[in-house]
């Protein structure tokens, strides 16, 4: 009989928890919807010495067919609220959210934020952008924790950002709640235009089918999906995984893919744009669990 489960469930498939619907099971796995819950959840894992690994919208990860190991937090805890020109918002609070109550309040310059799928705590984590803004642009500061459970609050500059990524990334540091800064403006001027660039997306992307957007970073000057198309790559499969017709960085589900599936249509994509162009393209999806 297995030991049981300090706290969450065992051997949770980590493919019902990201978006490119790919990832084997977590050894533990716990939703928290609140900040009492997350700390409380960082503070069990500590006591039984795991490894944690913060789960946000899941929307840019490759995690492996043999999963996580250790504690996975799925971060649920959603709050967002405006004082004047700044939002407050909670790690687990959707991209989506943090976008709308800035524009319920009159508050312009965050709508990119709209569109861009998951949390703002994986926004940080990773310096998400979209429509010429990054989060770097918004961020004030944001509160952080370490597993020891210690938490403090880190500017801007503290958070080390640079394109796609920022000092957090490779640390176990988790994010509490981050502060971004708006313009004072209308809130029909922020509406329609999170409209229109939602409509853009719609148009360009291929969100009908689970991806975890941009696959590859785009390399100094250029557009990995345009290196993708010109090696001729669109259409191009291992197992349920192809290159999407429809926009080449993005890699797509076709309904049974596997992470290992991924991972190799990955490298062939960056072996054949190295032939063709020699550039080298990094990934910006994050590669987590364990790996052959
Ligand atoms: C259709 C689609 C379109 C996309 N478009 C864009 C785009 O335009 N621009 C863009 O930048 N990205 C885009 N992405 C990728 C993704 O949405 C962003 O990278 C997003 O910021 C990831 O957030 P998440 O909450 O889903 O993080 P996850 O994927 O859950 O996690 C990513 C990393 O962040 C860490 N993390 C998550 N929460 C925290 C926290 N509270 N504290 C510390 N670390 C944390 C995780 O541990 C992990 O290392 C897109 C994805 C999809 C599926």
């Amino acid at each position: 009989m297995s030991a049981p489960a300090p706290f969450g469930v065992r051997d949770e498939p980590m493919s019902r928890h990201t978006s490119l619907r790919v990832g084997g099971p977590a050894d533990f796995f716990v939703r928290v919807a609140s900040e009492d819950d997350l700390r409380g959840a960082v503070a069990v894992a500590r006591q039984h010495q795991m490894p944690i690994f913060l789960l946000g919208g899941g929307t840019n990860l490759l995690v492996s067919d043999k999963g996580i190991r250790g504690v996975v937090i799925e971060n649920a805890w959603s709050e967002a609220s405006v004082e004047g020109r700044i939002v407050t918002a909670s790690s687990g609070s959707p991209m989506a959210h943090v976008a709308a109550v800035a524009a319920r309040a009159g508050l312009l310059g965050l709508e990119w934020m709209a569109t861009v799928p998951g949390t703002i705590g994986g926004a940080v984590h990773g310096n998400a952008g979209a429509f010429g803004s990054e989060t770097a642009d918004a961020i004030v500061d944001a509160e952080l924790m370490d597993p020891s459970g210690d938490t403090w609050v880190a500017s801007k500059e503290d958070l080390g950002f640079a394109y796609r990524t920022s000092a957090l990334q490779g640390t176990p540091i988790v994010v509490v709640r981050a502060r971004v800064e708006a313009a004072v403006g209308d809130r029909e001027t922020a509406v329609r235009r999170i409209k229109e660039i939602a409509n853009e997306r719609a148009r360009k992307q291929p969100l009908a089918q689970p991806n975890t957007g941009s696959i590859f970073r785009n390399p100094p000057g250029d557009f990995a999906g345009r290196l993708v198309e010109a090696a001729g790559l669109k259409g191009r499969r291992v197992g349920g995984a192809m290159v999407s017709e429809r926009h080449a960085n993005f890699i797509v589900n076709t309904g049974d893919a596997t992470a290992s599936d991924v991972r190799e249509l990955m490298r062939l994509v960056q072996r054949e744009v190295k032939e063709r162009s020699g550039i080298e393209l990094v990934p910006e999806v994050e590669l987590v669990g364990e790996w052959p």
